[in-house]
């Protein structure tokens, strides 16, 4: 891969990545130039994408069933062979089981969505920055569409965890509204740990469970051109790595391996 088609048709950023992209560039750059591999596999991503998994088909094709949509989770497990089952549907079964998503009209559900940015000033391909990902679902509210993540885990919570998750957001709401031709003006996290939450005593004590983004659909546009900026940098050629406390996730394996391998 060269470094002009980063970000590009045929090598397209992912959403989930962006932050990680804008923390430290030459990071992302490296796994898109083939240098490093990222293995995003593990115990606590399986338990997510089970109870995804589960999620999907209750809003879908089981139709708030929940006993099966557990059941079909639990027979899927080759798709998330690390799973923590019993998390996962311990989470699912209090997400089923709050009238927030019982009521929800859900008009989309893991949809696939695609952003074009425009070139940032100074890009020498001239080409759009292209952003792939899945939304996980879009509701219908009485002020209009709200783009929703779902989130078993992590290591934040509340504005901590928005700001983290901001441009992947971002990313859906602006894909989605392309998709539907239709603008999604809001954005919310569900944070399915917070069911689980108890007090000091051990009672169940659950947490707000959906955070609302503070931003507008029109900060989602101006984000995106920062990414666009940063692409074409990596585009020019030009690798910046910033190292912080992210550097302990990095597939580099650490500042010293990762400037050893700049060009
Ligand atoms: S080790 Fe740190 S500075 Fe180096 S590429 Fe990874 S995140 Fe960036």
């Amino acid at each position: 891969v060269k470094p002009e088609d980063f970000g590009g048709e045929k090598n397209p950023l992912r959403s989930s990545r962006l932050a990680r992209f804008m923390q430290c560039p030459w990071s992302e750059a490296m796994q898109h130039l083939a240098m490093v591999e990222d293995e995003q596999a593990g115990a606590a991503a399986d338990t997510g994408s089970a109870m995804h998994f589960a999620a999907q088909l209750w809003h879908t094709r089981l139709k708030g069933d929940a006993r099966l949509a557990v059941a079909a989770m639990r027979m899927a497990l080759e798709r998330y062979p690390f799973a923590d089952l019993d998390s996962a549907e311990d989470q699912f079964r209090r997400y089923a089981a709050d009238p927030r998503n019982l009521a929800a009209k859900v008009v989309l559900v893991e949809a696939a969505v695609r952003v074009e940015i425009p070139p940032a000033p100074g890009d020498p391909t001239g080409a759009p920055v292209i952003v792939m990902g899945t939304v996980d679902q879009v509701r219908e509210e009485p002020g209009g569409l709200r783009a929703l993540d779902i989130k078993t885990g992590g290591k934040y919570e509340g504005p901590d965890m928005l700001d983290e998750h901001c441009l992947q957001l971002a990313a859906y709401q602006l894909g989605a509204t392309y998709l539907l031709g239709r603008e999604v003006r809001a954005a919310s996290i569900i944070r399915t740990k917070d069911y689980l939450k108890t007090d000091r005593m051990k009672r169940p004590k659950p947490g707000p469970v959906f955070w609302e983004a503070p931003w507008s659909l029109d900060d989602c546009r101006a984000l995106m051109r920062s990414v666009a900026a940063a692409v074409a940098e990596v585009r020019r050629g030009l690798f910046r790595h910033a190292p912080g406390g992210h550097c302990r996730y990095c597939p580099a394996g650490g500042v010293a391996q990762c400037t050893k391998r700049l060009p």
